[in-house]
Parts: C-alpha cells; sequence; structure tokens
C-alpha cells in the first residue's frame, strides 16, 4: 500500500489500515495452531517462490549486491526461521504449567500465551527482505496481524514486498505500509499493541518516544560499534578469513559487522598483513567484482569517504586492500576495504557506527585495557573474540557486556534460532528469534484457578486470633 500520493493523506489511510486490523483481531482473538501454520506456509512460499525477483530487486536497489549473499543473508534465513517456527509452535502456544505454593492449595496455576493484537514493524535497508519478514514471521507464529514499514532506501524491495505480501495475504492478517521518514513517523504514532522497530540508534530514539505516548511496549535493534578483540596467542592466518568474512559481507553494512578489530600493540602490522593476504585470496579485485556489494546510495558513500579522510587528516594511517590501488569507484559506488592503523578517539570514525568496509585498528597493552576500552563506549551490539585459553575467554564474556558474542568468528550467533538476539543499552532493548521472537509478541498471562474447596476463606474478616493463627502457620510452611 503505497501513501506517498500526492492528495493522500498519510496518516488517515494508515489509520484506516490500522482500524481493520484491530477489528479482525477483536473478531478472532486467538487464531488456531492451523490458522499460524497456514499463515506461516504462505510467508514461506511468498520467499521462495519469488526468490528470483527478490534477488533481482535488492541488487537493482543496492548497485550490485551478489545473489549469494541474498540467498544466504536473506532468504536462506527466513527460511530457516520459518521451518523453527513451523516445527516448534504447537509447543510455544502450549499454556504453560507452572508450581504452585502449598498456602494456595489445592489450586492450580497455568500461563496461558496469548497474541497481543496488531503489531508495528519499521525495517530498514541494509538486509531489507530478512529485516523485515523475520519479526513478521515471529508475530504472525504468535497469533497477530502485522503492518510492516521497509525503508524507503530500497524502494524496488520494498514495493515487491507491499505486492507479494498484499497477493498472499489479506490486509488484516498482514499488510505493507511504504513511504519515508514521514510516513514512518505517522506510523510509529499508531496505537500498537508492539512497535518492532529495526534501524539507527537516533531514529530509535524518535520511535521510543512515539511509543511512550500511547504507552505502547517496543523493541528496539539498534546498532552500534561491535569490536573484535585479537588475543596475542591468536593465529592470524586463521583470524583474518573470518573476520573479513564478517566485515565485507554486504560491503560491511551489516549491524553486527566487527565494526573495529583490537589488536595487541607489536602485532598490529602482522595482522595488517594477514588481513590484506586474506582479502586479496577472496577478492582478486573490488571494482568490477559481482562478490562485492556496492554502498547502498550517494549519501552513504560520501559518508564514509568522509570517515576515513578525517581519521587520516587527524594521524591515522590508511592501508588500502584493494590489489588495483584504485580504492574508490564514486560512480559505482564500489569503496574498496581499508584498514586505519593508529586510530583514537578524535576521529569521528572510532565514536560513530562505521556500516561500511572500513577497519579501524586499535591496539591494546594488555588484556585489561582492551576490555576497559570495550567497556568505556556504549555497549554494542555484537562482540567477537578471538584466541586465548579458556580462562582468557570467560573472562572476556563475563567482564563485557553486549548483545550476543561469536568466538573464533563473527556474525554466526546471529543465525542460531535458539539463541535470543538482540542489542544492550545504545544497541537496542528486547530481542527476537525462535522461541524468544514469539514470546516478543505474546502475552504471558497469569492464571490461577481456584477449586471450590479452598482453605483462603480462613484468611477473611473479621480479623481475630484464627487468622493470626492461621497466618503463622503459612509462614512456617512456605
Ligand atoms: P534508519 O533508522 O535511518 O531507518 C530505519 C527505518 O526507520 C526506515 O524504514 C525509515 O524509513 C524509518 N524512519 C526514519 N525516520 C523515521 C522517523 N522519524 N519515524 C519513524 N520511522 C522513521 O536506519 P537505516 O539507515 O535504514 O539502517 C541502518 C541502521 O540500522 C544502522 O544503525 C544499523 O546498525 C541498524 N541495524 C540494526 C539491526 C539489528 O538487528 N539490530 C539490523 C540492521 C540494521
Amino acid at each position: 500500500m503505497r501513501y506517498a500520493r500526492p492528495g493522500t493523506d498519510p496518516p488517515r489511510a494508515i489509520r484506516h489500515l490500522f482500524e481493520a486490523q484491530r477489528d479482525a483481531c477483536a473478531a478472532e482473538r486467538y487464531p488456531s495452531l492451523k490458522v499460524r501454520h497456514d499463515r506461516l506456509r504462505r510467508l514461506a512460499a511468498l520467499t521462495e517462490d519469488h526468490d528470483q525477483e527478490f534477488v533481482a530487486a535488492i541488487a537493482a536497489d543496492f548497485g550490485t549486491r551478489p545473489a549469494q549473499e541474498t540467498r544466504l543473508a536473506e532468504l536462506f534465513v527466513i527460511a530457516v526461521g520459518i521451518r523453527h517456527a513451523r516445527r516448534h509452535l504447537s509447543r510455544w502456544m502450549a499454556e504453560e504449567r507452572v508450581p504452585t505454593p502449598i498456602y494456595l492449595w489445592p489450586g492450580r496455576s497455568r500461563v496461558l500465551r496469548q497474541p497481543l493484537g496488531v503489531v508495528g514493524v519499521i525495517s530498514p535497508w541494509n538486509y531489507p527482505v530478512q529485516l523485515a519478514l523475520l519479526p513478521a514471521l515471529a508475530a504472525l507464529a504468535a497469533g497477530n496481524s502485522v503492518m510492516l514499514k521497509p525503508s524507503e532506501l530500497t524502494p524496488r524491495t520494498s514495493a515487491l514486498l507491499d505486492r507479494l505480501v498484499a497477493q498472499y495475504f489479506s490486509e488484516s492478517e498482514f499488510a505493507v505500509v511504504t513511504g519515508g521518514p514521514d510516513v514512518g513517523d505517522a506510523f510509529s504514532h499508531l496505537p500498537f499493541d508492539h512497535l518492532f522497530f529495526t534501524g539507527s540508534t537516533a531514529v530509535g530514539r524518535k520511535i521510543a518516544l512515539a511509543a511512550a505516548a500511547n504507552l505502547i511496549p517496543v523493541t528496539l535493534e539498534l546498532g552500534g560499534k561491535s569490536p573484535a578483540l585479537i588475543h596475542a596467542d591468536a593465529d592470524f592466518r586463521a583470524v583474518a578469513p573470518r573476520l573479513m568474512t564478517g566485515k565485507l559481507l554486504n560491503a560491511g553494512q551489516t549491524c553486527i559487522a566487527p565494526d573495529y578489530a583490537l589488536v595487541p600493540s607489536g602485532r598490529v602490522d602482522a595482522f595488517a598483513a594477514a588481513m590484506r593476504d586474506s582479502a586479496a585470496s577472496m577478492y582478486p579485485s573490488f571494482r568490477d567484482n559481482p562478490d562485492y556489494s556496492s554502498i547502498v546510495n550517494d549519501a552513504h558513500y560520501r559518508r564514509l569517504v568522509a570517515l576515513i579522510d578525517d581519521a587520516v587528516q587527524k594521524g591515522a594511517r590508511p592501508v588500502s586492500l584493494d590489489p588495483d590501488g584504485a580504492g574508490r569507484d564514486e560512480q559505482g559506488r564500489k569503496l574498496a576495504p581499508t584498514m586505519l592503523v593508529g586510530v583514537n578517539d578524535s576521529m569521528a570514525i572510532m565514536s560513530e557506527e562505521i556500516f561500511g568496509p572500513v577497519l579501524p585498528i586499535e591496539a591494546y597493552n594488555s588484556l585489561d585495557q582492551a576490555i576497559d576500552k570495550i567497556n568505556a563506549r556504549p555497549r554494542p551490539l555484537s562482540l567477537y573474540m578471538f584466541g586465548g585459553d579458556a580462562q582468557v575467554r570467560r573472562s572476556v564474556r563475563y567482564r563485557t557486556t553486549a548483545g550476543g558474542v561469536t568466538i573464533d568468528d563473527t556474525l554466526w550467533h546471529f543465525s542460531n534460532e535458539n539463541l535470543p538476539f538482540g542489542g544492550i543499552g545504545a544497541s537496542g532493548i528486547g530481542a527476537y528469534h525462535g522461541e524468544r521472537g514469539f514470546l516478543t509478541f505474546t502475552h504471558r498471562k497469569a492464571v490461577f484457578i481456584q477449586p471450590r474447596m479452598s482453605l483462603t476463606w480462613m484468611l477473611r474478616p473479621p480479623y481475630a486470633r484464627r487468622f493470626e493463627r492461621v497466618l503463622a502457620l503459612l509462614k512456617k510452611i512456605s
């Protein structure tokens, strides 16, 4: 549904759609397992029947986006999420039996997992299908209706989502609203039962404020600077390809990409050399390489170039990983990866999320100092740790705070549906994936069932010695 047409009133049109979904939820407050399975089956068909269209739309939006990266990081991840949800849905939906304390015997206690109602999802451009459909999948599995507002920066993909969602779902089950920040702003002011946002920390703040006005619970999946901590005993030849893969997938435009590397001082040059060799073996060139994504638009391209230039001006040494030596192709928005050695906190690149193929290398003298550096910055979405013995790894895991961690590799914690995915502090609020996603969009309703025979009458007025004796007894036995 497109609301950017002149003459249409976005807030009114979106509100109309919202009310239709709210009415549908009121008419069916607890969709059956069969209904939910059917919705997930249709979601799977929507992506599987049109996989080539998604690959083409995303490639057209980016300029270059390798089909393999779209198939792996968008379509495969969605297929895995749907399969996992369908396999476990009946268990997730089941009432939970919880213990009842002795003083409430012979009563019984349950937790009913109830849909919230109408869920709003706002998604970004960097993985424009996966980050739109994974939250929608969790919300549909939990029995909700979904309104999705995808990014305006990937317009062909958003238009395709709009068309296909309308083809596979009724408007009251799942609907798409397209448009830019103005539409997003109107969208975020709707009285949803839950608002799920993936995007920048700056816009996340606005979403939280808009939702607070209506007392709407939010999940905020935000970004930040995810460190890669390289221990002194790490084998750089083994580290480099794994770190490079995480950094250069989608040309670094990945929320959980390693943002900067912490490397033992004295070993920075050896590390940079290993990274250069690794990049060369994966990407013989960058400029015309179909395996290497473009930067999504001119503004982001210029932003990245400005970050590099600012760091170099302030004393950082750039190490280009481009074997052609060209480094930059402004027209194709191809930015060859650059490492920056000798960075410090006065450089914008050490305070802003990079979200591109630039890797600052920060030297550290001791593990404690590296941990202190991580903890002094806003809490990251991910943390990567390479090398170290079991004790060191445990120490890093327990002494740092991050949304998620992968040890000896990058990104992969995201792809396990049994692990919750989400940030903490500036990198986000709440989580999803697997059962955690189902619960994000579920109200766990407390239910206590009092049998006909119950002893609680002994605690009723008129309060006298009986009350005191019973309370003393309850204290003793509970
Ligand atoms: P963005 O915040 O600019 O936009 C995200 C969405 O919000 C878009 O749909 C946009 O139209 C909408 N929007 C913009 N202004 C709005 C407003 N005032 N009110 C309501 N909606 C508004 O983010 P982006 O540039 O699309 O994405 C990049 C950011 O997303 C990075 O910071 C990245 O780290 C983060 N990200 C996080 C995750 C995660 O899972 N945690 C995943 C991908 C990206």
